[in-house]
């Protein structure tokens, strides 16, 4: 199965991918973990990439499309994947696509969440994990970015018909007993 999950920065789209991932047998990809995965090891891809993420920015495609090709051929990712955080633009759908061929995406998972709400959550989070991409200036050019940029590909695939709209709102098992049940409909 190959999977994407969409949904604005605090809709709770790592927390459910995680649990996705471990229903269905599949390999959880998301590029801001991979992204911090190579800060913390020092490389110098993690290096480039720190001066966007600390301002809300998207990294640049040339960074971002080779890490999640080469990422896509690592052998875990055979049997199928869970896609959080990629693609991001109505560009890197484009690249994807071509990455991924002849066996295109079968769903793509919208999480549904109020601004406000996450928001909140953002902040909360920030206070608990310390990330540097988490001040409310930079929360609120997060979600800008998201609003202009992301948001418009949940129409696309929607066109492609393999939209799948859930509301992130409640708790963590409710919101996981939803994904689950649309999954499997
Ligand atoms: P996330 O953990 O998904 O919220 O991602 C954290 C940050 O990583 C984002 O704010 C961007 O700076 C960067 N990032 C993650 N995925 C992408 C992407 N597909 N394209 C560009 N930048 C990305």
């Amino acid at each position: 199965m190959r999977l994407l999950i969409m949904g604005p920065p605090g809709a709770g789209k790592g927390t459910q991918a995680e649990m996705i991932c471990s229903e269905f047998g599949i390999t959880h990809i998301s590029t801001g973990d991979l992204f911090r995965l190579n800060l913390a090891q020092g490389t110098a891809l993690g290096q480039e990439a720190k001066k966007y993420m600390d301002a809300g920015e998207y990294v640049p495609d040339s960074v971002t499309n080779g890490m999640v090709r080469a990422r896509l051929n690592d052998a875990d990712a055979k049997a199928g994947f869970l896609l959080d955080g990629y693609p991001r633009t109505v560009a890197q759908v484009a690249e994807l696509d071509g990455m991924l061929g002849a066996t295109p995406l079968d769903r793509v998972l919208e999480l549904t969440a109020d601004t406000e709400e996450v928001v909140k959550r953002l902040i909360v989070r920030a206070n608990e994990q310390g990330r540097s991409d988490d001040t409310t200036e930079v929360i609120r050019r997060r979600l800008e970015l998201y609003a202009e940029q992301t948001a418009p590909l949940t129409a696309l695939y929607k066109s492609r018909g393999l939209l799948v709209q859930v509301d992130g709102l409640g708790s963590i098992a409710e919101v996981t007993a939803r994904i689950s049940d649309a999954l499997k409909s």
